[in-house]
């Protein structure tokens, strides 16, 4: 979101709090969140009751805003500093909110993304670039493949389109081919460096690729580049958090897919409905 946009939107609680009620219902037409009736009539307190089932609920029930109590405005501010990459314990600095306020927004936010994608997720194709690469754990010991405490990650990438990243339990052939068929339509062709894993592609309906490292340069078209740029982008970002856990890190690790294909646009608020 531009910084003039901002201002409009964060000049009153009122401005704010109108535009995520207009994110959360199309043409501000509510309805029931239970039963998805749109017979329902206003009560007290900015409240509402369906007709079919009695249900009783405000523009926010069941939306991440609810996640955590406090003002639109606040949110605003939360969203725009997360979008400016601020760290959580500097956004609770300056926003005068507790750290675990602030960290559980940001995670609301990242939970956000992450429905987003899945939701938007669309086939790629054309030319596609696959690649794993290897996060977090001890620098100490071995590095690359199977290096302990790491989490494997495999990428894949559309050339002049959008990254799809996704933790996977190995880098198997079976995991490889399951999250190629998933997300690439047949007939694309696939680059890959010269790992066995993806040996099988072949026989799936793509066109396949092998990079060979020691021609690099001379091999044209055949390179990973643009997924190696997308590695360094995220590790690059996922310093500054000093260690995210296991748990957490598909969140992490989706929020770097958002930025990175957006980050063009200020397309952030969109997540938020
Ligand atoms: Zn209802």
């Amino acid at each position: 979101m531009d910084i003039k946009t901002f201002e409009t939107l964060i000049r009153t609680e009122n401005t704010a709090r109108r535009f995520f009620v207009k994110l959360c219902w199309k043409k501000y037409r509510r309805f029931c969140s239970r039963c998805r009736s749109y017979e329902i009539y206003r009560i007290a307190g900015k409240r509402f009751r369906c007709k079919r089932c009695k249900f009783t609920f405000h523009d926010f029930t069941g939306r991440w805003i609810n996640r955590v109590q406090i003002s639109c405005r606040q949110w605003l501010w939360i969203i725009k500093l997360f979008e400016l990459e601020l760290s959580a314990r500097k956004i609770s600095q300056q926003v005068a909110l507790s750290y675990p306020t602030v960290l559980k927004a940001v995670n609301a936010i990242r939970m956000a993304i992450v429905a987003y994608s899945v939701d938007s997720a669309e086939l790629l194709g054309g030319e596609i670039e696959l690649d794993e690469a290897y996060f977090g754990g001890r620098r100490k010991g071995k590095r690359g493949r199977g290096a302990a405490n790491k989490v494997p990650v495999f990428g894949i990438l559309e050339r002049d389109g959008i990254v799809r990243v996704e933790v996977v339990k190995d880098v198997s052939a079976q995991t490889l081919l399951d999250l190629t068929i998933k997300t690439v339509r047949r007939g694309s062709i696939l680059y890959t460096d010269k790992f066995r894993s993806y040996d099988a592609l072949m026989c799936c309906g793509y066109r396949h690729l092998k990079i060979d490292h020691h021609k690099r340069f001379s091999s044209g078209k055949v390179y990973i580049n643009g997924l190696e740029g997308f590695w360094s982008y995220a590790k690059e970002r996922l310093i500054k958090h000093h260690g995210v856990s296991k748990e957490k890190f598909p969140f992490y690790l989706k929020e770097m897919e958002f930025r990175y294909n957006n980050r063009n646009d200020t397309i952030f608020y969109l997540v938020f409905s």
